[in-house]
């Protein structure tokens, strides 16, 4: 027994929030407006597990990146495997690639997936334990015009969602010849800075240098203003590669700005990176966020894959949504309620229910309650343009009392020209005939 005689309420753990109904309708808005988008553009549907081994993530998000290092839920399996809830959605799928055979397929290959992603982060505005994605991924293709697809379509669901002003936050990361480079001048920078530097950043000089220019610290940002950029380090490969990408971008109009300090937050990522924003946005956290990851196949001791991919924020879009009133959703409203009345009524409803729907019609009911005028009230509240009754005399015959709730009229039908009476009706609304709403 409790010691504690006032029982709580239990409650979602932290961080982890139900999608309650209208918000899942508005969940429900934004992914079928990225499934419109991707499969346009060609891309295909993919579902991976929630739990993956431990070790997929490790080396391609980097050993010390805040993922792995703090934010993993990891479990061990009775078998004694280590296990993690996806913190993510891009290593899963190359893991797929290499297991499923895609090699052989026509390439290059364009996946997409949603779902929910766990990262044990301390919870704050714009960031939850449990979040929900969705993401394009393009394995196969080195094509400056894949990053700038990958940038284009979530820019286009945000706008097509209602957001006004999105912009794209943009930088290039080099590949692995000149990243060292431009990592040695890093260091050389940071380095007569040390002592300024915040704790984490004290750790990240030794571990993830990158990471420096992350930093969300008012000291170390201010550093950071003056530290060397990477475009300035960029070989003529990844130079080109970038003002291709731009280029793209400038004919699609697709508004950017450089950011030669953005970097992400997994060691997977080269060349471009770029998060988006929608100005004016309360939070100012990024909807979404990616880039291209040449390397990642070669972390898990594959052969090299290029490829290029981003994630949607969904909750932050579904959050951002509601707080813009962007949520307009237009629902269809029943045409016909049934209304019963006594028990042999509410049997033959039952049935007749499922008649109706197999015949195409839009009905809607509340079985469960007795009272003829409640039931009228429900109804005319929905504002369907027919009620069918029936009562404990309609049971027993086999008929039904069609009421036309706008003309104010009604009819006794059998049951064999029920369906008929109905279309007849609606026909004429459709026609230009009254409408109840
Ligand atoms: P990432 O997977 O870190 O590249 O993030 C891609 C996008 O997912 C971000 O731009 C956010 O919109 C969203 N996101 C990432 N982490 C979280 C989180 N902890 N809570 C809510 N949304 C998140």
């Amino acid at each position: 027994m409790s010691k504690n005689p006032k029982k709580e309420v239990i409650q979602s753990p932290k961080g982890m929030h139900d999608l309650l109904p209208d918000d899942f309708k508005i969940y429900e808005k934004v992914i079928e407006k990225s499934k419109e988008i991707a499969e346009f553009y060609g891309f295909l549907p993919i579902a991976t597990p929630h739990l993956e081994h431990t070790e997929l993530f490790l080396r391609p998000l980097g050993e010390t990146s805040d993922v792995v290092e703090k934010e993993m839920y990891t479990l061990r399996t009775k078998g004694g495997d280590s296990l993690v809830l996806r913190p993510e959605g891009t290593a899963p799928i190359i893991r797929s690639y290499a297991e499923n055979g895609m090699v052989s397929w026509p390439h290059p290959i364009k996946l997409y997936y949603y779902g929910s992603f766990f990262r044990h982060e301390n919870p704050q505005k714009g960031r939850l334990r449990e979040f929900r994605q969705f993401g394009i991924e393009v394995l196969g293709d080195t094509d400056p015009i894949i990053d700038a697809i990958i940038i284009k379509i979530p820019y286009i669901v945000l706008s097509e969602l209602g957001f006004k002003n999105v912009i794209v936050h943009i930088n290039s990361l080099g590949d692995k010849n000149c990243r060292p480079v431009f990592k040695k001048e890093l260091l050389n920078f940071y380095k007569k800075k040390f002592n300024y530097l915040c704790k984490d950043c004290k750790r990240r000089f030794k571990e993830s240098p990158f990471r420096l220019l992350d930093c969300k610290e008012e000291s170390c940002i201010e550093i950071k203003s003056n530290a060397p950029q990477m475009i300035d380090y960029l070989c003529d490969e990844c130079k080109e590669h970038f003002k291709s990408v731009l280029e793209f971008l400038d004919e699609g109009k697709i508004p950017y700005s450089l950011d030669n300090y953005l970097v992400r937050g997994f060691d997977y990522y080269g060349k471009t990176v770029f998060e988006i924003f929608s100005k004016g946005e309360s939070s100012n956290a990024a909807l979404c966020g990616g880039g291209r990851y040449d390397d990642l196949m070669a972390f898990l001791g594959g052969k090299p894959l290029p490829s290029a991919g981003c994630a949607l924020g969904v909750d932050r879009v579904i959050h951002e949504m509601k707080k813009n009133n962007l949520t307009q959703i237009k629902e269809k409203n029943p045409d016909v309620f049934l209304i019963q009345i006594g028990p042999a009524a509410k049997k033959r409803s039952f049935v007749l229910i499922e008649e109706l729907r197999n015949a195409g019609v839009f009905v809607s009911e509340s079985l469960s309650k007795d009272n003829f005028r409640a039931q009228l009230k429900i109804a005319s509240k929905i504002g369907c343009r027919i009620a069918l009754i029936i009562g404990q005399k309609e049971a027993m015959d086999g008929t039904v009392i069609v009421k036309d709730m706008l003309e104010e009229t009604q009819d006794m039908v059998t049951q064999e020209k029920l369906v008929e009476k109905i279309k007849s009706i609606l026909k004429s609304a459709s026609r230009g005939g009254k409408t109840k709403r």
